[in-house]
């Protein structure tokens, strides 16, 4: 029989820890964590008073505002799970995620309720009507613990390869997490973890777990906007903040002078980075933790630290403690094959199907990578966007390199193109900022890469198709060749 283990209600105990201690800010406004208890416990109360307990699984769709959080804190309380919607949807979007999650109550933001409109068979709570509404004891239905194996959030992944992922996250996910996280580059009661990532990717829902289980304070931003967050930086009003590729090089576009003496960090995820960016960081004295991990991983389970950021540029680092990794069918070091993970992070499923676990219990992340000899992961590819063409691999981040760095070239996708000869070869997308001479980029591609990886051909288009978060749906392209 399966032991169930639980642990005080981390809230709880948090505010009963450090109930003096900053707990979140928010535009002019502060709470310690005393106040976030209790405004989280009328936010239940109110949840309550809607019969909301009664749900098993509730979405929830808004921007980082500290409603949202309390909502979201408020959920956790009443151990109901909560599906995390991306406010970038379209409505046909959010609807497949809301069937696909079997849900029939959605909490959101005033903001969003015209799109939400025509959503029949659907119980829509506005947050500020919630607010407004009557309000219930809940002391009733708040957990005096938490089951560590039970559900807390379900996320769906960025959609990147194809159609995104309903992940399942328990509280021991994020348990494992933000010790692993935590164990790798303490947070001191001084920190303050600036959130400007959204709360509906587990980037954000991450900084909220750790402001709990740490006792940190959280600077929490309604959306992303660099002309803020730079002045907050440079004035230091955060020591921490979690950025994906495009918000760091946002940031360094702003950056007129140096960041407060009192920051620490960047914790960069989610995608790839150049090394120029990288490079740029280490002369502007900004210190930059690569990071690698996915939703399945409920956020960070590799990372790279700063004493080894420059020795080991373009590795996402070493696995957290909590976390075994191995390379699949690996015998020695450098040899590149699936990344297999190990560790309490780990989803126990999609909504709807398994996860992809071994025999052995090993995660199968669909992430190709390598190990160096001295134990650093270096990525490669996604398995599905590899190319093998006349058995030789074809990673398209490495093509890609090169030709971001041919004049005039903002940036350009590898894919394979089917071929009978080869059967797959490298064909390039290119996003351009003048004419561009084909023949002279082939001869340069030519002189830098081995033939079988030069693209056969060219395709010039205006813009390259991203996720919400910016990443590249190579994918996509696949119907354009
Ligand atoms: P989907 O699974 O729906 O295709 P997704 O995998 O992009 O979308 P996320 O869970 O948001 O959804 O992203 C995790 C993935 O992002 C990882 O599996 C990896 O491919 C990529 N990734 C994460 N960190 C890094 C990094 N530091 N460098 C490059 N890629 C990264
Ligand atoms: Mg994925």
């Amino acid at each position: 029989l399966k032991k169930v283990c639980k642990m005080d209600n981390w809230l709880k105990k948090r505010a009963s820890l450090t109930p003096k201690r900053m707990a979140l800010s928010y535009h002019e406004q502060n709470w310690t964590f005393a106040e976030l208890q209790q405004a989280v416990l009328e936010t239940c109360t109110h949840l309550v008073g809607q019969k909301v307990q009664t749900a098993k699984r509730v979405a929830v769709l808004g921007n980082n505002t500290s409603q949202l959080y309390f909502t979201i804190l408020a959920l956790q309380q009443l151990g109901i799970e909560m599906v995390l919607i991306n406010k970038n949807l379209a409505l046909p979007e959010i609807e497949y995620q809301l069937h696909d999650a079997n849900v029939d109550l959605l909490i959101y933001e005033d903001e969003f309720q015209s799109k939400l409109q025509p959503l029949k068979s659907m119980t829509l709570i506005s947050l500020n009507d919630l607010h407004d509404s009557i309000s219930a004891d809940a002391s009733s239905f708040i957990k005096d613990e938490f089951n560590l194996d039970q559900v807390t959030s379900i996320m769906y992944t960025s959609g990147t390869t194809g159609n995104p992922k309903g992940v399942m996250q328990t509280f021991r996910n994020h348990w494992s997490s933000a010790i692993g996280a935590d164990l790798n580059l303490p947070v001191t009661a001084k920190d303050t973890w600036i959130c400007a990532v959204p709360l509906f990717h587990i980037s954000g829902f991450s900084i909220m777990m750790r402001s709990l289980i740490y006792g940190m304070n959280v600077r929490l931003y309604e959306h992303f906007n660099p002309e803020l967050i730079n002045q907050d930086l440079l004035n230091g009003k955060g020591t921490i903040i979690s950025v994906v590729p495009y918000m760091l090089k946002k940031l360094l576009s702003l950056k007129d002078s140096d960041y407060s003496e009192k920051f620490s960090y960047m914790l960069l995820g989610g995608g790839a980075i150049d090394r120029k960016t990288l490079e740029i960081c280490k002369d502007s004295n900004i210190n930059v933790i690569q990071s690698y991990g996915m939703t399945e991983t409920a956020s960070q389970v590799v990372a790279l630290n700063l004493a080894d950021a420059i020795r080991k540029l373009g590795s996402v680092g070493k696995p957290l403690f909590p976390v075994s990794l191995k390379i699949k069918g690996a015998t020695k070091p450098n040899q590149i094959g699936e990344i297999l993970l190990k560790a309490d992070n780990i989803t126990p499923g999609y909504l709807n199907h398994s996860a992809p676990i071994t025999n052995n219990g090993w995660f199968a992340t669909g992430d190709l990578g390598y190990l160096d000899a001295d134990g650093f992961l270096y990525l490669k590819s996604r398995l599905s966007e590899l190319i093998i063409s006349g058995g030789e691999n074809i990673y398209p981040l490495e093509i890609e390199n090169v030709i971001n760095q041919f004049p005039n070239i903002i940036e350009s996708a590898v894919v394979g193109k089917a071929d009978s000869t080869w059967d797959a070869v490298p064909v390039a997308f290119i996003v351009t900022d003048s004419m561009i001479n084909l023949k002279k980029l082939t001869a340069y591609l030519t002189s830098n890469l081995a033939k079988y990886k030069v693209p056969k051909k060219f395709i010039v288009v205006d813009k390259l198709p991203k996720t919400h978060n910016g990443k590249l749906q190579r994918k996509k392209l696949q119907s354009q060749i």
